[in-house]
């Protein structure tokens, strides 16, 4: 595999409660690589890790070949474009503003294309000067999105992004989501708890428990050749209802 990032025996705790346990995960370049599993089980603290808001207490963090030291911690975090649920705009700022807001920051506003993210994101252009406030839940994680890919992110880490919008929302920004994936051919985290849409979205799915990966395959393989009692029972849980 052409991995982009390899997570080699990272491992954290919080005081005695095992968050992840030693894990060791490669996430292939230009694909869309899906974590699911249960609430509580590390799905963001192992997200929060790969950004490097959360230190491991061990292992390694491989980038594009080299361990990520805390030195080159600031210069990778430039690098990674990161959605979490609530969105994370800032309420006081118009959505131009928060699109661009690291970007100022950074002296690279002017490599900001507003009206290609707008098109990609498929968000309207004459929004752009309305606060958060003043959109929908849908509009919000849109201008989100476009924040995260203002300044074309190797890799882009999506936190339940969708988990708070109604299902017709959810299933537009899914559809357009698998379309920015695709046309831009990005390297992808995505953090669900909804099967369906990691089988979707996702080149390959990674289910956890417990701050362990239990199986990492298509929903295919999940379904097919479960490794444990778990896989099953996580997936006859999410079955959807079909109506007679
Ligand atoms: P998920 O995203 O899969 O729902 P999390 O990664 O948020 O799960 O949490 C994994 C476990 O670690 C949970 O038991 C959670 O309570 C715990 N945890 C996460 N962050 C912290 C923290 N900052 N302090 C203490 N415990 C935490
Ligand atoms: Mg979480």
């Amino acid at each position: 595999m052409d991995a982009l990032v390899e997570l080699a025996g990272v491992r954290k705790s919080f005081g005695n409660a095992l968050a992840l346990a030693p894990t060791d995960l490669q996430f292939e370049r230009g694909k869309t690589t899906v974590l699911i599993g249960p609430s509580g089980c590390g799905k963001s603290t192992l997200l929060r890790i790969i950004v490097g808001l959360v230190t491991p207490d061990n292992g390694t963090i491989v980038f594009n070949g080299n361990a990520i030291t805390p030195e080159a911690l600031q210069d990778f975090r430039r690098r990674v474009g990161y959605v979490i649920q609530e969105g994370g705009l800032f309420p006081h700022l118009t959505a131009r503003d928060n699109v661009l807001l690291l970007a100022r920051h950074l002296r690279r506003a002017a490599d900001v294309r507003l009206n290609e993210l707008s098109c990609l994101a498929r968000f309207d252009e004459q929004l752009l000067n309305r606060y958060p406030a003043e959109l929908s839940g849908g509009q919000r994680q849109r201008v989100s999105l476009m924040r995260a890919l203002a300044l074309s992110p190797e890799l882009l880490l999506l936190d339940e992004p969708l988990g708070a919008l109604d299902p017709l929302v959810r299933a537009s920004l899914q559809r357009d989501l698998k379309e920015i994936f695709a046309r831009l051919r990005q390297t992808t985290i995505l953090v669900t708890h909804d099967l369906a849409e990691a089988a979707y979205l996702g080149d390959t799915i990674v289910l956890m428990n417990n701050g362990r990966i239990v199986q990492r395959g298509t929903l295919r393989d999940l379904q097919e050749t479960p490794v444990d009692r778990f896989v099953t029972e996580f997936i006859n849980a999410q079955r959807t209802l079909t109506l007679s």
